[in-house]
Protein backbone atom coordinates (compact mmCIF):
# COMPACT_ATOMS: atom_id res chain seq x y z
CA UNK A 1 0.00 0.00 0.00
CA UNK A 2 1.53 3.05 -0.76
CA UNK A 3 2.59 5.09 2.00
CA UNK A 4 1.90 9.00 1.72
CA UNK A 5 2.09 9.99 5.35
CA UNK A 6 4.79 12.83 5.97
CA UNK A 7 7.03 12.10 8.56
CA UNK A 8 5.64 14.64 11.46
CA UNK A 9 1.97 12.81 10.63
CA UNK A 10 3.97 9.02 11.02
CA UNK A 11 5.53 10.74 14.80
CA UNK A 12 2.20 11.60 16.44
CA UNK A 13 0.61 8.85 18.44
CA UNK A 14 -2.32 6.89 16.98
CA UNK A 15 -4.23 6.85 19.80
CA UNK A 16 -3.76 10.84 20.19
CA UNK A 17 -5.64 12.56 17.07
CA UNK A 18 -6.48 16.08 16.48
CA UNK A 19 -10.03 16.33 17.72
CA UNK A 20 -11.61 17.17 14.50
CA UNK A 21 -10.28 14.06 13.23
CA UNK A 22 -13.04 11.45 13.39
CA UNK A 23 -11.98 8.13 14.33
CA UNK A 24 -12.33 4.99 12.60
CA UNK A 25 -12.25 1.49 12.98
CA UNK A 26 -12.22 -0.82 9.89
CA UNK A 27 -12.99 -3.99 10.46
CA UNK A 28 -12.17 -6.20 7.43
CA UNK A 29 -10.51 -10.00 7.39
CA UNK A 30 -9.08 -9.20 3.44
CA UNK A 31 -6.01 -8.06 4.28
CA UNK A 32 -5.68 -6.63 0.60
CA UNK A 33 -9.76 -4.87 0.97
CA UNK A 34 -8.45 -3.61 4.58
CA UNK A 35 -5.52 -1.87 3.21
CA UNK A 36 -7.10 -0.47 -0.09
CA UNK A 37 -9.79 1.03 2.39
CA UNK A 38 -7.49 1.91 5.22
CA UNK A 39 -5.66 3.80 2.66
CA UNK A 40 -8.47 5.83 0.83
CA UNK A 41 -9.93 7.00 4.45
CA UNK A 42 -6.74 7.93 5.74
CA UNK A 43 -5.96 10.50 2.54
CA UNK A 44 -9.57 11.24 3.29
CA UNK A 45 -8.26 12.59 6.64
CA UNK A 46 -10.00 10.12 9.22
CA UNK A 47 -7.77 8.38 11.61
CA UNK A 48 -8.17 4.54 10.87
CA UNK A 49 -6.90 1.43 13.51
CA UNK A 50 -8.10 -2.01 11.78
CA UNK A 51 -8.92 -5.03 12.73
CA UNK A 52 -8.67 -8.17 10.90
CA UNK A 53 -11.64 -10.46 13.22
CA UNK A 54 -14.75 -9.43 15.15
CA UNK A 55 -13.17 -10.69 18.34
CA UNK A 56 -10.15 -8.24 17.69
CA UNK A 57 -12.62 -5.37 16.74
CA UNK A 58 -14.59 -5.35 20.11
CA UNK A 59 -11.47 -5.62 22.28
CA UNK A 60 -10.05 -2.13 20.00
CA UNK A 61 -13.47 -0.68 19.77
CA UNK A 62 -14.54 -1.10 23.66
CA UNK A 63 -11.20 0.15 24.53
CA UNK A 64 -11.51 3.41 23.00
CA UNK A 65 -15.15 3.85 21.17
CA UNK A 66 -14.41 5.21 17.51
CA UNK A 67 -16.34 7.81 16.00
CA UNK A 68 -17.99 5.25 13.40
CA UNK A 69 -16.90 1.92 12.20
CA UNK A 70 -16.76 -0.01 9.01
CA UNK A 71 -17.62 -3.62 9.18
CA UNK A 72 -16.95 -6.57 7.11
CA UNK A 73 -19.98 -8.95 7.68
CA UNK A 74 -18.22 -12.34 6.37
CA UNK A 75 -15.59 -12.64 9.35
CA UNK A 76 -14.11 -15.63 10.52
CA UNK A 77 -14.69 -16.75 13.97
CA UNK A 78 -17.21 -14.19 15.32
CA UNK A 79 -19.07 -12.93 12.27
CA UNK A 80 -20.14 -9.26 11.33
CA UNK A 81 -24.03 -9.72 12.75
CA UNK A 82 -22.48 -10.92 15.96
CA UNK A 83 -20.06 -7.74 16.58
CA UNK A 84 -23.01 -5.46 15.43
CA UNK A 85 -25.62 -7.58 17.78
CA UNK A 86 -22.90 -6.97 20.27
CA UNK A 87 -21.91 -3.22 19.95
CA UNK A 88 -25.51 -2.34 19.97
CA UNK A 89 -26.23 -4.29 23.11
CA UNK A 90 -24.06 -2.84 24.95
CA UNK A 91 -24.69 0.76 26.13
CA UNK A 92 -21.08 2.13 25.80
CA UNK A 93 -21.03 1.09 22.31
CA UNK A 94 -24.75 1.36 20.91
CA UNK A 95 -24.66 4.75 19.53
CA UNK A 96 -21.88 4.29 17.34
CA UNK A 97 -22.93 4.39 13.67
CA UNK A 98 -21.46 1.72 11.87
CA UNK A 99 -21.40 1.18 8.04
CA UNK A 100 -21.83 -2.64 6.64
CA UNK A 101 -19.53 -4.14 4.09
CA UNK A 102 -20.89 -7.29 2.24
CA UNK A 103 -21.46 -8.89 -0.65
CA UNK A 104 -24.47 -9.00 -2.97
CA UNK A 105 -25.64 -12.11 -2.15
CA UNK A 106 -26.18 -11.31 1.70
CA UNK A 107 -29.23 -9.16 0.77
CA UNK A 108 -30.96 -10.71 3.82
CA UNK A 109 -27.86 -10.09 6.00
CA UNK A 110 -28.11 -6.65 4.92
CA UNK A 111 -31.65 -6.34 6.08
CA UNK A 112 -30.73 -8.17 9.51
CA UNK A 113 -27.51 -5.86 10.19
CA UNK A 114 -30.00 -2.75 9.50
CA UNK A 115 -32.80 -3.58 11.55
CA UNK A 116 -29.81 -4.44 14.15
CA UNK A 117 -28.87 -0.94 13.88
CA UNK A 118 -26.48 -0.62 11.49
CA UNK A 119 -26.70 2.82 9.70
CA UNK A 120 -26.02 1.78 5.75
CA UNK A 121 -23.42 -0.61 3.67
CA UNK A 122 -21.87 -0.95 0.72
CA UNK A 123 -21.69 -3.96 -1.49
CA UNK A 124 -18.41 -5.34 -2.87
CA UNK A 125 -17.22 -5.00 -4.67
CA UNK A 126 -17.26 -1.32 -3.96
CA UNK A 127 -15.75 1.66 -5.74
CA UNK A 128 -13.95 3.55 -2.75
CA UNK A 129 -15.57 6.88 -4.22
CA UNK A 130 -18.64 4.89 -2.85
CA UNK A 131 -17.58 4.11 0.43
CA UNK A 132 -16.34 7.74 0.99
CA UNK A 133 -19.66 8.99 0.26
CA UNK A 134 -21.38 6.23 2.22
CA UNK A 135 -18.93 7.37 5.77
CA UNK A 136 -19.27 10.61 5.18
CA UNK A 137 -23.16 10.93 5.04
CA UNK A 138 -23.59 9.05 8.34
CA UNK A 139 -21.08 10.78 10.04
CA UNK A 140 -22.52 14.32 8.91
CA UNK A 141 -26.02 12.66 9.83
CA UNK A 142 -24.88 12.10 13.06
CA UNK A 143 -23.28 15.12 13.69
CA UNK A 144 -26.60 17.04 12.82
CA UNK A 145 -28.21 15.45 15.66
CA UNK A 146 -30.33 12.75 13.00
CA UNK A 147 -30.00 9.79 14.79
CA UNK A 148 -30.02 11.11 18.20
CA UNK A 149 -33.46 13.03 18.90
CA UNK A 150 -36.46 11.80 17.29
CA UNK A 151 -37.88 14.83 15.47
CA UNK A 152 -40.81 13.39 14.93
CA UNK A 153 -42.88 16.40 14.32
CA UNK A 154 -40.01 19.16 13.39
CA UNK A 155 -41.31 20.04 9.44
CA UNK A 156 -39.15 18.54 7.12
CA UNK A 157 -37.97 21.06 3.86
CA UNK A 158 -36.07 18.81 1.35
CA UNK A 159 -35.49 20.48 -2.21
CA UNK A 160 -39.27 21.11 -3.59
CA UNK A 161 -40.68 18.80 -0.94
CA UNK A 162 -42.09 20.18 2.39
CA UNK A 163 -43.55 18.42 4.99
CA UNK A 164 -45.67 19.69 7.61
CA UNK A 165 -46.28 16.72 10.51
CA UNK A 166 -48.17 19.30 12.70
CA UNK A 167 -50.80 20.21 9.79
CA UNK A 168 -50.55 16.94 8.18
CA UNK A 169 -49.68 18.60 5.55
CA UNK A 170 -47.23 17.57 2.57
CA UNK A 171 -46.43 20.24 -0.27
CA UNK A 172 -44.46 19.90 -3.48
CA UNK A 173 -42.88 23.08 -5.31
CA UNK A 174 -45.95 24.45 -2.79
CA UNK A 175 -49.32 22.41 -4.41
CA UNK A 176 -50.97 20.55 -1.42
CA UNK A 177 -50.61 16.76 -2.24
CA UNK A 178 -53.56 14.45 -0.33
CA UNK A 179 -52.01 11.43 1.24
CA UNK A 180 -53.41 8.90 3.26
CA UNK A 181 -52.22 8.66 7.03
CA UNK A 182 -50.38 5.90 5.51
CA UNK A 183 -48.70 7.59 2.86
CA UNK A 184 -48.05 10.56 5.32
CA UNK A 185 -46.16 8.23 7.73
CA UNK A 186 -44.05 6.64 5.22
CA UNK A 187 -43.21 9.38 3.62
CA UNK A 188 -42.53 11.47 6.65
CA UNK A 189 -40.57 8.37 8.11
CA UNK A 190 -38.12 7.93 4.83
CA UNK A 191 -37.66 11.80 4.65
CA UNK A 192 -36.71 12.42 8.04
CA UNK A 193 -33.07 10.52 7.76
CA UNK A 194 -32.15 11.09 3.77
CA UNK A 195 -30.10 8.61 2.64
CA UNK A 196 -30.66 6.00 4.99
CA UNK A 197 -31.79 2.52 3.89
CA UNK A 198 -34.97 1.74 5.37
CA UNK A 199 -36.01 -2.09 5.30
CA UNK A 200 -39.61 -3.35 4.56
CA UNK A 201 -39.82 -4.58 8.13
CA UNK A 202 -38.40 -1.42 9.74
CA UNK A 203 -40.80 0.51 7.77
CA UNK A 204 -43.58 -1.71 8.76
CA UNK A 205 -43.15 -1.40 12.53
CA UNK A 206 -42.69 2.22 12.51
CA UNK A 207 -45.78 2.72 10.52
CA UNK A 208 -48.02 -0.13 11.95
CA UNK A 209 -46.29 -1.38 15.01
CA UNK A 210 -44.62 -4.49 15.39
CA UNK A 211 -46.64 -6.79 15.88
CA UNK A 212 -48.86 -6.02 12.48
CA UNK A 213 -50.15 -8.26 9.86
CA UNK A 214 -48.75 -6.23 6.92
CA UNK A 215 -46.61 -8.13 4.14
CA UNK A 216 -43.32 -6.51 2.83
CA UNK A 217 -45.52 -5.97 -0.59
CA UNK A 218 -47.81 -3.74 0.75
CA UNK A 219 -45.00 -1.26 1.59
CA UNK A 220 -44.07 -1.51 -1.95
CA UNK A 221 -47.78 -0.79 -2.98
CA UNK A 222 -47.60 2.37 -0.58
CA UNK A 223 -44.53 3.20 -2.12
CA UNK A 224 -45.87 3.27 -5.85
CA UNK A 225 -49.23 5.13 -4.74
CA UNK A 226 -46.96 7.57 -3.05
CA UNK A 227 -44.62 8.51 -5.77
CA UNK A 228 -46.94 8.76 -8.24
CA UNK A 229 -49.49 11.52 -5.76
CA UNK A 230 -45.35 13.20 -5.09
CA UNK A 231 -45.31 13.35 -9.22
CA UNK A 232 -41.58 14.83 -9.46
CA UNK A 233 -40.67 14.36 -5.89
CA UNK A 234 -41.41 10.88 -5.58
CA UNK A 235 -38.08 10.13 -8.02
CA UNK A 236 -36.88 10.46 -4.49
CA UNK A 237 -37.62 7.47 -3.07
CA UNK A 238 -35.48 5.51 -4.10
CA UNK A 239 -35.80 1.15 -3.81
CA UNK A 240 -32.85 -0.55 -2.94
CA UNK A 241 -33.21 -4.03 -4.45
CA UNK A 242 -33.77 -6.89 -2.13
CA UNK A 243 -33.36 -4.02 1.17
CA UNK A 244 -35.48 -1.66 0.89
CA UNK A 245 -36.16 2.03 0.40
CA UNK A 246 -34.36 5.46 1.19
CA UNK A 247 -35.34 9.32 0.26
CA UNK A 248 -32.42 10.48 -2.04
CA UNK A 249 -29.92 12.62 -0.20
CA1 LIG B 1 -14.63 -10.96 4.68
Amino acid sequence: MPNTAPAHAKARKKSDPPPSRARLVVVEDEQDLQDLMRYHLEREGYAVTSALSGDRALKIIRAEPPDLIVLDLMLPGMDGLEVCRALKADAATAGIPIVMVTAKSEEADIVTGLELGADDYVAKPFSPRVLLARVRAVLRRRSAGGDAAEPDDADITIRNLVIRPERHEVLVQGRPVDLTATEFRLLQLLASKPGRVFPRQQIIETIHGKFAAVTDRSVDVQVVMLRRKLEEAGQDIQTVRGVGYRFRE
